[in-house]
């Protein structure tokens, strides 16, 4: 088939599972845009790293992470990385990029060159009849006879356990880590998770990597025979590079899209409705807060924008916060009730400020003892449990 050269990657494989019609304007077409912010940002960063722990190789280095280095390296990393126009969003990526650097150094203690293994390393491996090329970031040894494969992400959502267990791009890399290593009996892969500061590590049965080269060949067949490539919308269209092109989307943003009448006992078809709702209000929604942003940038410069029969301000919102002693002391006299009594029926810790102090009590601590803290803390916790609707694509 002309339109494919049997080589897969990761990228390759999640693009057309998500949309072919984004894959073949992608990689067929090349049909090609200037990458946002959020993925410049996410390759300075993973470029900071790289280009931090190849002068530590090189170097032979052994002792902390040095968050100074690793400032000064990304601060001449920003000029080059082409996030250079000054905007409010920029300005807040470079916090950001500080940030990041910071709490990892004091996350990451501890370097020994003769760990690692690897940095940024290429691999191709054959799964069926076909290629599977890619990157990793980082391999280090790992004990007892074992290699441990990083992946950095600069996502800002958190990734839940069931998201890292299931994730098909580290059971790519547990396999080309079997095939650069096959001495190593013990493979762990991790997802790094630089906004927040968590490594995840997870595991990969051999039955589960048996079932995801399946999926592998089965997709990898379904793109090899595929006639034609359907506009899918998704949860990612907004972010799509081909967006603007794309009729469906188009459809979507202008309310064209009427969504069928359904019979509320087929329960396969309501789960059908509720996925193709869920993606038309996301784009909408999506679009609804590029254009906020537009005109909040414009209401810093002036206090109302009147436009298309619509009046736009800032409002500032009032949040009121009690202070212990003087408010308990003032509803204890009007009330009559001791203050002892008014403190247990109305305290309770405001979590974010919880949050902050423990996070202050890491320093000087071991990650040992900081995080048996922690556990502590939270078996005081009282857990309150509410229903919540999740919604996840099962493969
Ligand atoms: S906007 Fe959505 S539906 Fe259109 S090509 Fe991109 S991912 Fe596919």
């Amino acid at each position: 088939m002309e339109h494919f050269n049997g080589t897969l990657s990761y990228s390759k494989l999640k693009r057309y599972e998500q949309c072919p019609q984004s894959y073949y304007r992608h990689y067929v077409l090349k049909e090609r845009s200037e990458p946002n912010d959020s993925l410049l940002f996410g390759s300075l960063i993973h470029k900071v790293l790289e280009t931090y722990y190849r002068q530590k190789l090189d170097g032979h280095y052994v002792g902390p992470v040095d968050d100074k280095e690793l400032i000064d390296i990304f601060k001449q990393l920003w000029i080059e990385s082409g996030i250079t126009r000054v905007t409010d969003s920029n300005q807040e990526l470079f916090g950001d990029g500080i940030k990041i650097l910071t709490d990892y150094a004091q996350r990451n203690t501890g370097f020994d060159f003769t760990q690692v293994l690897a940095i940024e390393i290429n691999f191709e491996i054959k799964i069926g009849k076909f290629k599977v090329i890619g990157f990793i970031d980082r391999i280090d040894l790992a004990a007892p006879n074992g290699v441990a494969i990083t992946d950095y992400k600069t996502n800002r959502v958190m990734f839940s356990r069931n998201d890292v267990d299931r994730d098909l791009q580290l059971s790519i890399y547990q396999m080309a880590a079997k095939e650069l290593y096959p001495e190593a009996i013990n493979i762990i892969p991790v997802f790094y998770l630089l906004r927040h500061n968590i490594r995840i590590s997870t595991q990969r049965s051999e039955a589960d990597i048996d079932l995801a080269k399946e999926y592998i060949q089965t997709l990898g067949s379904q793109i090899e025979l595929a006639k034609d490539f359907p506009a899918r919308l998704n949860s990612n269209c907004h972010y799509c590079d081909h967006k603007a092109g794309c009729n469906e989307y188009q459809k979507a943003l202008a309310g064209e899209i009427t969504l069928p009448e359904v019979d509320t006992k087929n329960l396969e078809s309501v789960a059908v409705l509720r996925e193709q709702a869920a993606h038309i209000a996301k784009i909408a929604y999506a679009k609804k807060s590029e254009m906020e942003r537009v005109l909040k940038t414009h209401l810093k410069h002036q206090e109302a924008l009147v436009l298309g029969g619509n009046e736009y301000s800032m409002s500032s919102m009032t949040k009121l916060a009690y202070p212990a002693d003087k408010t308990l002391n003032f509803l204890s006299q009007i009330s009559g009730v001791s203050q002892t009594e008014l403190y247990q029926k109305l305290s309770a810790l405001d979590n974010s400020k919880v949050d902050n102090f423990v996070k202050g009590l890491r320093k000087g601590r071991s990650l040992t003892e900081y995080v048996q803290i922690k556990g502590q803390l939270e078996a005081i916790a009282e857990k309150r449990y509410s229903p919540r609707f999740c919604a996840r694509k099962v493969k």
